[in-house]
């Protein structure tokens, strides 16, 4: 399964990781404006990545 991670830079946490197969670039985007706003906010360094997890 392939997933997006979100993962913040200066709080050094994975913020979430999402199937691509339900979230989609744009879903990605408005989840961060949304449930990482604060981060955003904050000028944290959001950076997304695409993991490959292997059952
Ligand atoms: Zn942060």
């Amino acid at each position: 399964m392939e997933f997006t991670e979100i993962y913040c830079n200066n709080c050094k946490k994975t913020l979430g990781r999402y199937n691509i197969r339900y979230f989609s670039d744009a879903k990605i985007a408005e989840l961060i404006k949304s449930e990482y706003a604060e981060h955003h906010r904050e000028g944290h360094e959001i950076s997304i990545s695409r993991v490959v997890k292997r059952p």
